[in-house]
This record gives structure tokens, sequence and C-alpha cells, in this order.
């Protein structure tokens, strides 16, 4: 296994590593409190410093899960870097339970903090732009949870270029700390944020990502390629959009495609297709989800094989894909 490899968040000084592990579906929900320790243990071990969660996963139960495996490996506390993450509740049905008012945004982090038994988050994220709250109140409320300590950095996930430039735009009027990182969905069947929306954002404010569901919630491990397999996420039970969302006539064929150069170049489908992740400069780190040990280990050989991921090879993979997104022409 390759050495980990570090860089800063965006243009903080936050030193991340490029690859991360987070919990959604998986801890407090698919898997046992004893599988989300081992896949802890293999990523620490392995120089993963970054965990990822949020307030809606297993309603709450990802975040104690996690607490609790933190408290018993008593890793010393200024070697990871937890995030949280605030928008949409633990499944309260009240309106003041959800969103980014400064109500929510205050309770929610007392409450993570609480579940996750810390004394503080090192980055809260935003978890979707919400449209009822003035930008300008969710900044002065991360900017006073940072002030008070229970926050070391924030961010947000899923918000446009343009939310995300006027977050900033307020808080360096107003001498507010603003956000360093966006967490949006990339992978080879998604990439027209991290690729063209916002390519000018990197350059004028720094902006980092930590990118989510690089295989496409396992599409791109290439097991869904011949027939359905069994005890996979993309056949639980309520979960038919995100099966729907992902598995298309389309899709499966390029990933047979993709299955075959992977083998050809010595790499198995997931492995390349976290590599291809980690091949853009602008993805600061890619959190890998697993179910299993055995996933999480094969992923990590994504950080060797970015040297197999060639001038041609990539062009090989655009061929397959057919999806580049393309910049405005001015
Ligand atoms: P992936 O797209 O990598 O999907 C992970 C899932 O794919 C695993 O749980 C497993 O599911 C399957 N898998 C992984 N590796 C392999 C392998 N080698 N072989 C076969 N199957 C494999 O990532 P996630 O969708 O889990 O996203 C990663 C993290 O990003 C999340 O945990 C969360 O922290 C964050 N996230 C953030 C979001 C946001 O809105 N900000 C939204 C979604 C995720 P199975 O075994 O069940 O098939």
């Amino acid at each position: 296994m390759s050495e980990m490899q570090y860089n800063n968040l965006g243009k903080s000084g936050l030193q991340i590593s490029r690859l991360s592990l987070g919990s959604w579906l998986t801890f407090g929900k698919q898997i046992g409190d004893d599988v989300a320790e081992r896949l802890m243990d293999i990523a620490y071990e392995n120089g993963i410093n970054f965990f990822d969660n949020a307030e809606i996963y297993a309603r709450g139960e990802s975040e104690r899960v996690m607490g609790r495996i933190l408290k018993k490996k008593s890793w010393i506390r200024d070697s990871y870097i937890v995030s949280g993450k605030v928008f949409f509740g633990t499944g309260g049905q009240m309106p003041t339970q959800k969103g980014l008012s400064r109500k929510h945004i205050f309770e929610g982090c007392h409450q993570a903090l609480e579940r996750f038994q810390l004394d503080y988050l090192d980055l809260f994220l935003c978890h979707r732009p919400d449209k009822k709250t003035p930008i300008e109140e969710t900044v002065w409320a991360m900017h006073q949870l940072f002030m008070q300590g229970k926050i070391l950095y924030w961010g947000t996930s899923e918000w446009s270029a343009q939310e995300i430039m006027e977050a900033h735009m307020f808080a360096k009027q107003n001498h507010l700390i603003g956000p360093i990182v966006e967490q949006p969905e990339y992978n080879m069947f998604c990439r027209h944020k991290v690729e063209v929306e916002f390519s000018q954002v990197y350059k004028t404010v720094g902006l980092g990502t930590t990118i989510w569901s690089p295989l496409a919630s396992g599409l791109l491990s290439g097991k869904y390629n011949e027939q359905f397999p069994t005890d996979t996420r993309l056949g639980i039970e309520g979960l038919e959009w995100l099966k729907d969302k992902n598995i298309t006539a389309e899709k499966i064929e390029s990933t047979k495609k993709l299955t075959e150069l992977a083998n050809e170049i010595g790499l198995s489908l997931p492995v390349m297709s976290i590599a291809w992740c980690l091949k853009n400069p602008n993805v600061s780190t890619v959190i890998l989800g697993a179910s299993k040990e055995a996933q999480l280990t094969e992923n990590l050989k994504a950080l060797a094989a970015q040297d197999k991921l060639t001038s041609d090879v990539l062009e090989r993979i655009e061929l397959i894909l057919g999806n580049k997104p393309v910049h405005p022409a001015f």
C-alpha cells in the first residue's frame, strides 16, 4: 500500500488526507458497530485523517457510533479531522429543527457535539443551501460558532458557485470567517460542478473540495454489470430513488467498457474510478464509503494507481464516457 498523501484543504492551513472515510448509509444503519470500528481502524492505520459525518445520517446514530469509536480508540485529538453537517436535522418535524437559521445551526452544532462526545468539530458544513434563510444569517452563525471554539472551519455541500461567492463576499466585507470548502458529488458520471461550475471559485477564493460518491454509490465497482447482486446499497428497500438515479442502461454500458480498460491496465474498476477522481487537482479529498473491510482495503490502492492513469488512459476513459463537461466559450 502506498503512503498517504496530504494537502491543504483549499487555501486553508488544514492538512487533509487525499482519501478519507464517510459514514452515509453505513454507520448506524447498514453495518454493525464492529464493522464500523474495523473500517475506522483500517483508515487511520493507512493515514486517513478525515472522517465525514452529518446530523441526518441514520438520524444522528452515525455520529453516535463514530463518537463511541473515537472515544474507545483514544487516538490523539490533533491527529484527525471530524466533520458534521447541518441542514436536514435528525428527523424532527418542527420547522425550527432543520435549515440554516442561526437557531438550527447553533442547536444542530451543540447536538452533534453531544452525539460525537467531542468538544469541537474540525469542519462544519451546510448540507444544502437554505432558500428560506438569508446567507448573511448563516455566515454570522458559523462565525459565532468559530468564535466560541465549537468549530474550526466551515463550508458548504451542494451549493452553487453563486451561493458560495455570496457567502464569501459577505464574510469578507464584514471581517467574518468565510467558508473554505464545498462538498459536491463527483465521479465519472457526475462532473459539471467540479469541472466547470467551480473553476473560477478555485482561483478566486481558493475553494477546497471533499468530494462524495466517487463510485456512484457502488455502480463504478462494476458489480452491477451483469446481474443485480444481493447485500448491496442499491438493493436496500427505501433506496429505490438512489438505484434509479445511478443504474441506467447507458451507464452500465459504459461501466462494462471501463471494467475492460481497468483490467487491461492491471487495476480493478473501483480503484481506477477513485484514482480518476484523485487525478483532478481541485479535489482535496475523495471520501470513500465502504460496507466491508475488503472494499476499503481495495479502494486504498487508488493512491498508488494514479500513476497508471496516463494521459493516454485518461483519453480512453473520455472516449468511453463521452460526457466531458463543456466550459463556456468566452
Ligand atoms: P461511493 O460512491 O464510493 O459508494 C460507497 C459504496 O459502494 C459502499 O458503501 C459499498 O456499498 C460500495 N463499494 C465501495 N467500494 C466497493 C468495492 N471496492 N467493491 C464493491 N463495492 C464497493 O461513496 P458514498 O456514496 O458512500 O459517499 C462517500 C461519503 O461521502 C459518504 O459516506 C458521506 O460521508 C459522503 N456523502 C456526502 C453527501 C452530501 O450530500 N454531502 C451525499 C453522499 C455521500 P455496498 O457494499 O452496499 O454496495
